[in-house]
C-alpha cells in the first residue's frame, strides 16, 4: 500500500481496484483489455547513481550480526530470534518537511533520527533490536550526489554500531517528488510473554521519567532561529533535537529486572505520551510540576515556554514509566537519571484524566503535544 500512495498512483485507502473508473467489465479482466505502462522504470542497468549501486553502496557499509543468517542481497532477510524470545516490530517514517528539512538537517541528522524513532519504541518494550531495514525514497539530484546518502549512512550507522543493530535489507526508489523520504522498519526481540506494554498500569503505581524533559524542544527552537549555527554539529555531544538517545539499555533493565508495570516513549510530549498510556490502562494520572527534570537546553526559555517544552514539547525520546509504590526504582539505571514525577489515580467519570500539581494548586492538563492532523 505504501509502495502505490509513493508512486503518486494511489492517494486514498481505497483499494486500487474501487478507484478503477466505473466499468461494466468485470473488474478481474479491466486489467487485461488495456496494457497501462508502469510510469517510472522498476529495473534499471546498473550505472554510477542507480538504485543498485546504491543498494551495493549501503550494503558496504552494513552492520551484520549472528542473529541475521542472511542480510542485504537477497529477496527477503533471514532472521534468528534467540530461543524463548518473542518477535517486536515497528516501523516509523521520517518525511521531509514533515518530520526533517534539509535547511536545518545534516544528512547525518536525518540518518541518526530515522533509526532513533524505531529504537526509542523497542526501548519503550523492553526489547533488544534484532535488525532494522531502510527504506528510501531520493529525488534524483539527491541520489546523483553520493554525499548524501553517505552522511545518512554516517548517521544512521553510527547509531546503529552504539546499539550493535544489524541492517539487514530496505528498499529503495526514485521519489516521485522533490522530497526525501526514508521509512525504518525495527524488528526486536523479548522473552516470551514480558515485554513492556502502555496498558497495564495500575492505580497507586508511581510515575517515573528517564533522563531531561524540554531539551529537544528547546533545540528545536534554537535550529528554528539560526540553522546555520547547528551545520557542524555531532551525535558526540549533547543535541536532544538532532541527535536523541534511545533509551535501550534502560528499557532492557527495566523488563529484565521487573522493574515497571508499564512503559511508553516520550515521542510525542510528556502530555500527549502520557494520555496514550492512561487511556491504555483506563486510568488517571497526576503529575508534580515542581518534579519535572527541566533539560539544560531549556532552561534558558522563559516561564512559559518551559513549560511548555516540559508538558507538551516532543521528541525528547525518554522513557515514561510506572512502578508499584514497593519496588525501589534505582536513581539511575544504565547511567540514565530517573525521575519520579507523578502517580497513577484511579479514573473516575467527570474527573480530567490527567492532572497536574503546582503550588498546592491542582490544574487539569491536556495533551497538547505533537499530533499529526491535528
Ligand atoms: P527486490 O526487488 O527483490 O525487492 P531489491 O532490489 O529492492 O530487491 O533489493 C535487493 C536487496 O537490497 C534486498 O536484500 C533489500 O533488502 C536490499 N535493499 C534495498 N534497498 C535497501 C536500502 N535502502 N537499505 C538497505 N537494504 C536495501
Ligand atoms: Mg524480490
Amino acid at each position: 500500500m505504501n509502495y502505490l500512495h509513493l508512486n503518486g498512483l494511489h492517494h486514498s485507502r481505497q483499494p486500487l481496484a474501487a478507484s478503477l473508473p466505473p466499468t461494466n467489465i468485470h473488474p478481474v479482466s479491466a486489467f487485461t483489455l488495456k496494457y497501462v505502462p508502469h510510469p517510472f522504470p522498476t529495473r534499471r542497468a546498473k550505472n554510477p547513481f542507480g538504485e543498485l549501486s546504491i543498494i551495493d553502496r549501503i550494503k558496504a557499509r552494513a552492520p551484520t550480526s549472528s542473529a541475521v543468517r542472511l542480510g542485504i542481497g537477497d529477496d527477503c532477510a533471514i532472521l534468528k530470534p534467540p530461543p524463548g524470545h518473542e518477535l517486536l516490530v515497528t516501523t516509523d517514517f521520517c518525511l521531509e518537511e514533515r518530520h526533517f528539512r534539509r535547511a536545518w538537517h545534516t544528512p547525518a541528522s536525518i540518518g541518526h533520527r530515522t533509526l532513533a524513532r524505531g529504537l526509542s519504541d523497542l526501548a519503550a518494550m523492553g526489547a533488544k533490536p534484532l535488525a532494522a531495514f531502510l527504506s528510501l525514497a531520493m529525488p534524483p539530484d539527491v541520489a546523483r550526489n553520493p554525499r548524501f546518502l553517505d552522511g545518512l549512512l554516517d548517521g544512521l550507522l553510527a547509531l546503529a554500531a552504539a546499539h550493535s543493530v544489524p541492517l539487514a535489507g530496505g528498499d529503495t526508489a526514485q521519489a516521485p517528488a522533490d522530497q526525501i523520504l526514508a521509512d525504518i522498519v525495527l524488528l526486536g526481540s523479548a522473552p516470551t510473554g514480558r515485554a513492556l506494554r502502555r496498558s497495564t498500569a495500575r492505580p497507586g503505581d508511581l510515575l517515573y521519567v528517564t533522563g531531561a524533559l524540554g531539551g529537544a524542544a528547546a533545540e528545536l527552537t534554537a535550529l528554528s532561529a539560526n540553522p546555520r549555527k547547528f551545520r557542524t554539529t555531532n551525535a558526540a555531544d549533547n543535541h536532544p533535537h538532532l541527535f536523541p538517545q534511545p533509551r535501550l539499555a534502560v528499557g532492557q533493565a527495566l523488563l529484565r529486572r521487573l522493574l515497571a508495570t508499564a512503559c511508553i516513549d516520550l515521542s510525542d510530549g510528556l502530555s500527549t505520551d502520557l494520555a496514550h498510556l492512561c487511556t491504555a490502562s483506563h486510568v488517571a494520572a497526576e503529575l508534580d510540576l515542581a518534579q519535572l527534570p527541566l533539560h539544560p537546553l531549556a532552561a534558558a526559555l522563559d516561564d512559559r515556554a518551559q513549560i511548555n517544552a516540559l508538558l507538551h514539547g516532543g521528541e525528547d525520546y525518554e522513557l515514561l514509566f510506572t512502578a508499584s509504590p514497593s519496588t525501589k526504582i534505582p536513581r539511575s539505571i544504565a547511567g540514565v537519571p530517573i525521575t519520579q514525577i507523578g502517580r497513577i489515580l484511579k479514573s473516575r467519570v467527570n474527573k480530567p484524566q490527567m492532572s497536574i500539581l503546582s503550588d498546592s494548586y491542582r490544574y487539569e492538563l491536556q495533551p497538547h503535544g505533537w499530533e499529526h492532523f491535528a
